[in-house]
């Protein structure tokens, strides 16, 4: 049996991807560590792998007036310092793991690998990117919320590769990012938090409000996001508790070794109380 295959084009990567037997890696740096062996052994792989980093059609940034598109092996680095890489996404790149890591690691691994806790999904739900999923049968084009539907589950067919990923622009008023976890770098996410707002004369015409770490997929709530846009700012701080309430629902965290559910939840609500108090 073949254990694996490094296409030499991407064409080349779908036609073997047809047949619904290979394992896409791009930087490695989830599979090599889910499917590590005792040391000194290569990794255990349940399928032969398709090494897909090497395709050099798939590293780009681009862009048209409306929106930016990523190419699937564009490595976070390259993404971190690139000036077309919406400042959001930037922001929460460069504290993802380390600079040896994200030399090759992409956004497509982190949408893929489906963690709740992966931190560039913060910014790609806020941002509303869409991701463009290609077999030898053609394309589809999906929202992140969509892409994603569980923890480590994404609509991905065995055919299937991610091939880019596509961030519509928009520029907002006000934005924050912030990541708690045990240390600045290097640290998986205990919870994170993603801000974005328009204001303008006093009004909230743009709110987008996104956590994870918090539940089973990455929290926003567009239908209570859009409850408060139109109010004022002043209206909505008078009554950020019932803000806080319709979160709360969607905010179920678990207890894991890293933190606990009572932590997370006073946290996540914390950080988006503190974000909206930013507006006035
Ligand atoms: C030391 C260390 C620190 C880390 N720190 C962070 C951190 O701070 N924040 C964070 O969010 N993550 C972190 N990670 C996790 C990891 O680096 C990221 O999730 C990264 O973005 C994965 O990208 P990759 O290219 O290495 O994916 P891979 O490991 O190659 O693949 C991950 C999954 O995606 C699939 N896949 C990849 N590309 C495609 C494609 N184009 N089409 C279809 N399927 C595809 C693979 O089959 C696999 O299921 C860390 C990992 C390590 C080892």
């Amino acid at each position: 049996m073949v254990s694996h295959v490094i296409p030499k084009t991407y064409a080349e990567a779908l036609t073997v991807l047809k047949a619904g037997n290979h394992r896409v890696i791009a930087g490695g740096t989830d599979m090599m560590v889910r499917h590590r062996a005792w040391a000194g052994l290569p990794p255990l792989f349940d399928k032969p792998v398709l090494f897909a980093f090497t395709l050099s059609e798939l590293k780009y940034v681009k862009e048209d007036e409306q929106v930016i598109c990523i190419g699937a092996m564009t490595d976070l680095e390259t993404l971190l310092h690139h000036e077309r890489t919406p400042a959001l996404l930037r922001q929460v790149i460069a504290i993802m793991a380390s600079p040896a890591i994200r030399y090759v690691s992409t956004l497509a691994g982190n949408i893929v690998n489906a963690s709740p806790a992966a931190d560039s999904l913060l910014a790609l739900y806020a941002l509303d990117a869409q991701v463009v999923l290609e077999s030898t049968s053609g394309k589809r084009i999906l929202s992140i919320e969509k892409t994603i539907v569980g923890p480590g589950k994404t609509v991905l067919h065995d055919d299937e590769m991610v091939a880019e990923i596509r961030i519509p622009k928009t520029r907002f008023t006000h934005t924050m990012f912030r990541k708690v976890g045990g240390r600045r770098a290097d640290a998986i996410t205990k919870i994170g938090f993603v801000g974005c707002a328009t204001v303008n004369e006093g009004i909230i015409r743009d709110l987008r409000l996104v956590f994870n770490a918090v539940a089973p997929v990455v929290v926003r709530e567009k239908s209570v996001e859009a409850l408060h846009v139109g109010h004022s700012v002043k209206n909505v701080l008078s009554d950020t508790d019932t803000l806080m309430h319709h979160y709360s629902e969607h905010i179920k965290p678990i207890d894991d070794q890293r933190s606990n559910q009572h932590y997370r939840k006073e946290a996540a609500l914390r950080l988006a109380r503190h974000f909206l108090d930013t507006l006035a």
